[in-house]
């Protein structure tokens, strides 16, 4: 796809997904110029990291909300199969409805919590990568994703720069969850946005099958 053309439906998504989010308040960012900075230009960061990282078969994105990162990367990777997943149902919703307004056939998005959808065969370790924006600290964040990436696969998170402590506070997380550091990737994005990171984790061996935890127990019992 040419350059000209990306950028032509990446326009197109941001005007559907402010019709949606005049609808439904899916996001904060209410005009075009914040939606195409904050949901669009920063969900594609993915796309800068090292190529080594990004090229999977099948990718999962967790809390997917109103669908980013799903959505500009279903569109700016065509040969690459993306499930997301909210507990929400009309997020659920509104985001099949732009995955057919915007005619993505390598996108699909499916209500559940991943406490749960994390225990079910289909799911569990089916995916290469799982990709995760604004849900909840690291610690929790790995409870959620573990379950889903196959060994050697990979977590990719979005967070801002400063989360040392945030960090620090995942080491036993990352321990029983067979989760290891292997990125971090600052990037910058235009006007008043600023400077945020991709956090990356690779997974060693299968998960045990303690993980994961019931629903609302990862986040109310963090492992720490
Ligand atoms: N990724 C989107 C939305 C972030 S808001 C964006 O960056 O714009 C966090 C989303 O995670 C919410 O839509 C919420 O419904 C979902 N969520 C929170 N905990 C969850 C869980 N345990 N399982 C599935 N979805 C969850």
């Amino acid at each position: 796809m040419s350059t000209e053309v990306l950028e032509e439906k990446l326009k197109r998504l941001c005007a559907v997904f402010l019709e949606e989010n005049g609808k439904l308040n899916l996001s904060a960012f209410r005009t075009e110029e914040t939606c195409w900075v904050g949901n669009i230009l920063d969900s594609l960061a993915y796309c800068d990291l090292p190529l080594s990282f990004t090229s999977a078969a099948t990718v999962l994105d967790l809390g997917t909300g109103g669908g980013f990162p799903l959505l500009p990367l279903a569109i700016a990777m065509e040969q690459t199969r993306f499930t997301g997943v909210d507990s929400v149902q009309k997020k659920v919703d509104a985001v099949e409805r732009l995955i057919h307004t915007m005619e993505l056939p390598n996108a699909r998005c499916v209500c559940g919590r991943a406490e749960e959808l994390g225990r079910n065969p289909d799911f569990r370790e089916q995916f290469d990568i799982v990709t995760c924006r604004g849900v909840a600290d690291v610690n929790v964040l790995l409870e959620y994703c573990s379950p889903f990436v196959k060994p050697k696969g990979r977590v990719v998170l979005w967070k801002s720069l400063t989360i040392d402590q945030e960090l620090n506070d995942s080491l036993l997380a990352r321990a029983e969850l067979s989760l290891h550091l292997v990125l971090q990737h600052p990037y910058e994005l235009p006007g008043n946005f600023g400077k945020r990171q991709l956090v990356v984790f690779e997974k060693g061996s299968p998960l045990s099958d303690k993980y994961p935890r019931d629903v609302g127990i990862p986040k109310k019992k963090p492992l720490l």
